[in-house]
């Protein structure tokens, strides 16, 4: 016996048939002998709606108090849960739903993106010890522990709401079902030659997901690291009567680098199009004209990333370029401009037609000149780099994002990433 979470995604409970379909998954695994805990998200497209409404209602559009915008979105995960929770009553399962408040999950205050502090789950197994009961809990939300009010835990969150939740009940696996049957060498929607890897360390999937690679996201990839959870990533279309609950499906493991024997030197390929850069012009090469600038951006909350510096020719001025996200752009140059006489500058440029290709490998720790060989490919191809950050396990490259896909491509056959049988 086993003591499992299954988490199952938008695409995964889109309509009735699909949820029918969730609950005979469940049902394999219950029948199999195993304490479940589920975590859903919102059925496809149902927090895009929520969130649009919500925004038409502020006409002032930055009076949306994010409270209320908390507690209208989260419902989203509320429908699933209930519904689940019919639909395995349906095949004689005893289950019931959990909102984020009633266990709780507790969170901090920031509202649209907090993140979870505590989540108790002694009643859970409590329930599975004398009830047999499956729990079925709302992903996406939790409670600000002092006003108690409801929160959400950012796009993407219901992947940490069921990490932390098979932390705290001690599960053995955390299952994430989605709409692809494990993490690929890159997108498999853009890419259709990439192959699916069996295991990733934690670091290259907390450098794939935070780089663009949305099948997980970011915090949840943290918190299995920090507390140890074996998440395994796999798809919930195929049929749950044909899977054996003791076989060995398909699927990503994500794991400790320990544990993977053969490294490759690159492992992925991320890539997001959801950048802006910005170039300041001209500004004195001196101390201080550095925080003039970041200083500003990180009191409005703005996240700053690839950071370029030239060192002057002249000894006196130069050009300073930043990215920063998209949805911040406009944001980013009215701050700037607003301090322009701190940081004394000549000219403001921007694009967001731009995207950011990170290729991502353990292996490049050990192996030099990784990088050079995407510049020479990038290159032959004509595609132009705006920008370059490197670090231990990674690097990342700015080009124009009309050459997005290419460079991927590109990059993903320059590594040998490419599947033989595609
Ligand atoms: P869910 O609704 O189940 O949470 P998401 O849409 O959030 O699913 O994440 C799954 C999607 O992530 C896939 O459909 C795929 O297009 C995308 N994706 C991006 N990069 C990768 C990758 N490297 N491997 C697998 N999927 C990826
Ligand atoms: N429903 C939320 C979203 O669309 C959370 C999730 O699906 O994980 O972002
Ligand atoms: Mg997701």
């Amino acid at each position: 016996m086993a003591r499992l979470v299954m988490k199952f995604g938008g695409t995964s409970v889109a309509d009735i048939d699909r949820i029918r379909n969730v609950a005979r998954h469940v049902k394999r695994e219950v029948d199999a002998g195993h304490e479940v805990a589920v975590v859903v998200s919102a059925m496809s497209g149902v927090t895009d709606q929520l969130l649009k409404l919500c925004e038409t209602a502020a006409q002032k559009r930055h009076l949306l108090e994010l409270r209320e915008y908390d507690a209208v979105v989260a419902t989203g995960e509320e429908v699933t849960a209930g519904l689940l929770a019919i639909a395995l009553a349906d095949l004689d399962i005893n289950a019931r739903s959990w909102q984020g408040w009633q266990l709780p999950i507790v969170t901090s205050g920031v509202h649209g993106s907090a993140r979870i502090l505590d989540v108790n789950g002694d009643e859970l197994i409590r329930r599975f010890k004398e009830r047999k009961e499956v729990a079925v809990v709302a992903g996406f939300q939790g409670v600000h522990k002092e006003t108690g009010r409801v929160t959400t835990l950012g796009r993407g969150g219901s992947d940490t709401s069921a990490v932390a939740i098979a932390a705290a009940i001690r599960a053995d696996r955390c299952d994430i079902y989605t709409d692809v049957d494990g993490v690929y060498t890159t997108d498999p929607r853009v890419v259709p030659r990439a192959r699916r890897l069996d295991k990733v360390a934690f670091e290259e999937m907390l450098e794939l997901a935070s780089l663009g690679a949305k099948v997980l996201q970011v915090r949840s990839v943290e918190l299995g690291m920090v507390h140890n959870v074996r998440i395994f990533v796999r798809s919930s279309f195929d049929a749950p009567e044909t899977i054996d609950p003791h076989g060995n499906p398909p699927g990503t493991l994500i794991c400790d680098e320990g544990e993977i024997m053969e490294q490759q030197t690159v492992t992925g390929i991320a890539f997001s199009r959801d950048e802006a850069q910005i170039s300041v012009r001209q500004v004195q090469d001196k101390p201080g004209v550095a925080a003039a600038i970041f200083g500003p951006l990180a009191e409005a909350n703005i996240n700053v990333d690839m950071i370029v510096q030239n060192v002057s020719a002249d000894g006196k001025t130069t050009d300073l370029t930043f990215t920063v996200p998209a949805t911040d752009y406009q944001r980013s140059l009215d701050t700037i401009a607003k301090a322009k006489a701190a940081i004394g500058y000549s000219r403001l440029d921007g694009a967001t037609d731009v995207a950011k290709i990170s290729v991502i490998g353990i292996g490049m720790r050990s192996h030099a000149g990784v990088a050079a060989e995407a510049f020479r490919a990038l290159a032959e191809r004509s595609i132009n780099i705006r920008a370059i950050t490197t670090s231990e396990i990674k690097f990342s490259l700015l080009i124009d994002a009309a050459f997005t896909e290419l460079a991927v491509r590109t990059l993903h056959s320059l590594y040998n990433l490419d599947s033989a049988t595609a």
